[in-house]
C-alpha cells in the first residue's frame, strides 16, 4: 500500500508517518529528513540543498526526485511505503507516477488552522545530533535552555526553517504549489482529508480508519 501524507508545515506529517510505519509496517520516506541529514553531515547533496532549505524554498526537482527514486526502489519498499513531504508540486506527483508506475492508494491531507500551525511551529525543536524532531507536546517552552533530545540526549535547537519569516514563505509555497495536489489526487480517487486537531493519538486514530478501510477492502477483494 502506498500512502502520501499532505499538509502544511507543522500539521504533524512527520509524527504521523512514524506511527504509520510502526503500526502498518510501511517504510517511511521523508524527503525533509533525508535532506536535513545530508546538511548535518555536510555531504555534496547537503551543500547543494542547504541554502534553499534555510530560506524555506523548495529544493530542485532533480535532487528531490532522485532521492525518492532511490528510496522507492529499495527492496523494503516493494510492498508499499508512506511518503512524508513528497510530492510537493504537480510535477513531483507526475515524477512519482513515472518512478512507481502505480498510483498511491491513499493521499491523506492533515488539515490544521493557521493559529494552531503557528503555535506548534513555535514549539518545535530539532536535535542537533540525531535530527529527531521534537513536537510541541513534549518540547520545553521556548526561551528555556532548549532541553535535551528524548532519543539520544543531544542538544535541541529551533529548526533553521521554523523562524517566523521563513515559516511565512513555506506556508505561501504550500498554498501556491502543494495545495493544487488536492484536486490532482481527488480526480484520481485517492484524496482524503482529516482534522489535525487534538493529540497525536487522536489524529492517528483518524488516519488508521482510512488505512484499515483500504486494507480491509483489499483483503475482501482477494477472498472473492
Ligand atoms: P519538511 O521537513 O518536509 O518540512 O522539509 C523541509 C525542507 O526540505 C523544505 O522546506 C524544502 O526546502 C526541502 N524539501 C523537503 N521535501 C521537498 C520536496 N518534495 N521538494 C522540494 N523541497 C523539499
Amino acid at each position: 500500500m502506498r500512502i502520501i501524507l499532505l499538509g502544511p508545515p507543522g500539521a504533524g506529517k512527520g509524527t504521523q508517518a512514524c506511527r504509520i510505519e510502526e503500526k502498518f509496517h510501511l517504510p517511511k520516506i521523508s524527503t525533509g529528513d533525508i535532506l536535513r541529514r545530508a546538511v548535518r553531515e555536510g555531504t555534496p547533496l547537503g551543500l547543494k540543498a542547504e541554502s534553499m532549505m534555510k530560506d524555506g524554498l523548495l529544493v530542485s526537482d532533480d535532487i528531490v526526485v532522485g532521492l525518492v527514486e532511490d528510496a522507492v526502489g529499495r527492496e523494503e519498499c516493494r510492498r508499499g511505503y508512506v511518503l512524508d513531504g513528497f510530492p510537493r508540486t504537480i510535477s513531483q506527483a507526475e515524477s512519482l507516477t513515472r518512478i512507481d508506475g502505480r498510483r498511491p492508494e491513499r493521499v491523506i491531507e492533515i488539515l490544521l488552522g493557521s493559529e494552531e500551525l503557528a503555535r506548534r511551529l513555535a514549539h518545535r525543536r530539532v536535535c542537533r545530533t540525531c535530527g529527531a524532531i521534537v513536537g510541541s507536546e513534549d518540547s520545553p517552552p521556548p526561551g528555556g535552555d532548549g532541553g535535551r533530545c528524548p532519543v539520544c540526549g543531544g542538544a535541541l535547537e529551533v529548526r533553521s526553517d521554523d523562524r517566523p519569516d521563513v515559516i511565512r514563505a513555506r506556508l505561501e509555497i504550500f498554498d501556491a504549489q502543494t495545495a493544487p495536489l488536492r484536486e490532482y489526487y481527488r480526480s484520481r480517487n485517492a484524496y482524503h482529508s482529516l482534522s489535525g486537531n487534538g493529540t497525536p493519538e487522536e489524529v492517528f486514530g483518524r488516519i488508521s480508519v482510512l488505512v484499515e478501510g483500504f486494507l480491509g477492502g483489499a483483503a475482501e477483494e482477494r477472498r472473492s
